[in-house]
């Protein structure tokens, strides 16, 4: 199956599209990769999940990325007594630590972290940021606030402490055991919510230890202060609008969002675009021209993909979402600007083989209007460094590893194969042009580029780009 998009597609998944046909629909229609999250469901769910893409995987004989998607940290108050209050401006309310349902002048915060972690003139976000509370002392496990912005507060709302460097592991015990499970499941990319710290990222990398790709995910204005250092440590790097738009003034998301992705394009790291593409698709058929417009500027922007939450984890029109964002990629990367925007922004090449060759074979196919590019990869890595060029022919990372082939299904441009490896120098060209024409992006007559490595097989060795002509049988030199 042929994409007719170089931009991936992520759909949460969620009791909406649970069932193994609606699953398949949503590959058809065009996701990439799967996100399960974590924040919702047990295991049993989720390993449901995971064996209905696999399944599918098998049938469709494509590979399919699976993310965990870890709930993280996350700050909630406890309860009340009548389940709610109505907090009015101006009023004192406390914070503590104690665990009896609260009333009009308390409640609970269950973290004795973050409790440490306040001080005076904090402000503290509820409810999605919609109540505003400001710390105006501290005392032994309590805090007192003043109410900015007050309204009803109700059991167990979520809390955002934007401006506050909180000392908790990015890893709560919950996300210990569910990162425990998702590895052993085999996902394919873990990813981390509210990332601090790049000290966040080596923490989870270490227990990973390579059997997944780790996504930060950047919703914290910490976050967004240290991105060098996160980027540098993750694999990937998600724009989590979501808390983002909570923890930052909103009107601050659009220009975060494109230094994120530029810094991570320069990096080469696969980023991705959450939250609020398709909102309106959760109740409605068609999407409003805002979101149609917010798809595509991620796009235009060169983001590696695009994600869906609700709209496929809950909505009523999970697949009508899907095509939605595969029409609107497919539409906006045929614009003569989008190319233009494209090749405008080529990112320093690092002093490698593999940086060299992958601008060169991009070069080199557009000179000649080759049909594709063809890298060999064993890591992937290659294959990000071609991906990273964001190049006008569509590139094919042909991987002796299924792991790696599910883990490329994020990365802009890349369409995977898992196939044995090049034993020799013509079966290295024989099966780049056969697989280029099995899966449908070359005729015979065609050219077609090869990136690989000699000594074949050996990770990090790309050092030869060769141009060869799909139908030709024996060695011969373009
Ligand atoms: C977000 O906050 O934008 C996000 C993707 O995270 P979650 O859906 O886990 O809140």
């Amino acid at each position: 199956m042929r994409r007719l998009r170089k931009t991936k597609i992520l759909a949460t998944l969620g009791p909406a599209s649970t069932e193994p046909e609606i699953v398949e629909k949503l590959h058809l229609a065009g996701v990439d990769v799967f996100r399960l999250n974590f924040s919702h469901g047990e295991h049993a769910d989720h390993k449901d999940r995971y064996d209905t893409i696999r399944a599918l995987e098998l049938k469709q004989g494509r590979p399919i990325g699976i993310l965990a998607d870890l709930q993280g940290p996350k700050i909630r108050v406890g309860t009340f007594q009548d389940t709610s209050i109505i907090l009015e401006n101006g009023a004192s309310f406390q914070l503590d630590l104690d665990e009896t349902p609260g009333d009009i002048n308390r409640v609970s915060l269950p973290h004795p972290k973050v409790m440490e972690s306040l001080e005076v003139g904090t402000n503290l976000l509820l409810d999605d940021g919609k109540l505003n509370l400001k710390v105006t002392s501290t005392g032994d496990h309590t805090v007192t606030c003043e109410v900015i912005t007050g309204g009803k507060l109700s059991d167990r709302k979520g809390v955002n402490i934007p401006n506050a460097i909180i000392k908790v592991s990015a890893l709560t015990e919950k996300d210990r055991r569910d990162l425990d499970f998702a590895l052993e499941i085999g996902v394919d990319w873990i990813a981390l919510s509210f990332v601090q710290r790049p000290e966040d990222v080596a923490e989870i990398k270490k227990i990973v230890a390579g059997r997944a790709g780790v996504m930060a995910k950047i919703e914290k204005p910490a976050a967004v202060e240290h991105l060098e250092g996160i980027i540098e440590l993750s694999d990937a790097i998600m724009v989590a609008r979501g808390d983002l738009g909570v923890e930052i003034p909103l009107q601050k998301v659009p220009s975060i969002q494109k230094q994120i992705i530029a810094m991570a394009r320069e990096a080469g790291k696969p980023v991705v675009v959450a939250t609020q593409m398709l909102e309106s698709m959760i109740t409605s058929p068609v999407p409003t021209r805002a979101e149609v417009t917010d798809v595509a500027n991620a796009i235009y922007d060169g983001a590696d993909a695009v994600m869906l939450s609700a709209e496929s984890a809950a909505g009523d029109f999970p697949i009508e979402a899907v095509t939605t964002m595969s029409d609107i990629a497919e539409e906006i990367e045929i614009d003569p600007i989008y190319r233009k925007m494209m090749d405008a922004h080529h990112g320093l090449l690092e002093a490698t083989t593999a940086d060299a060759i992958s601008a060169a074979a991009s070069q080199v196919a557009s000179t000649i209007s080759a049909t594709a590019v063809v890298t060999y990869t064993t890591s992937g890595s290659t294959a990000l460094r071609a991906s990273r060029e964001r190049g006008e022919t569509p590139v094919l990372a042909l991987t002796p590893s299924l792991n790696t082939a599910r883990r490329l299904a994020i990365a802009w441009g890349l369409h995977c194969v898992f196939t044995k490896d090049a034993e020799n120098f013509s079966d290295m060209v024989e099966k780049a042009c056969n697989t280029c024409f099995k899966e449908g992006f070359s005729r015979p007559g065609e050219r077609i580029v090869i990136m690989a490595g000699v000594p074949f097989g050996t990770p990090g060795s790309t050092n030869i780009l060769r141009i060869a002509w799909v139908g030709e049988k024996k060695l011969n030199s373009a």
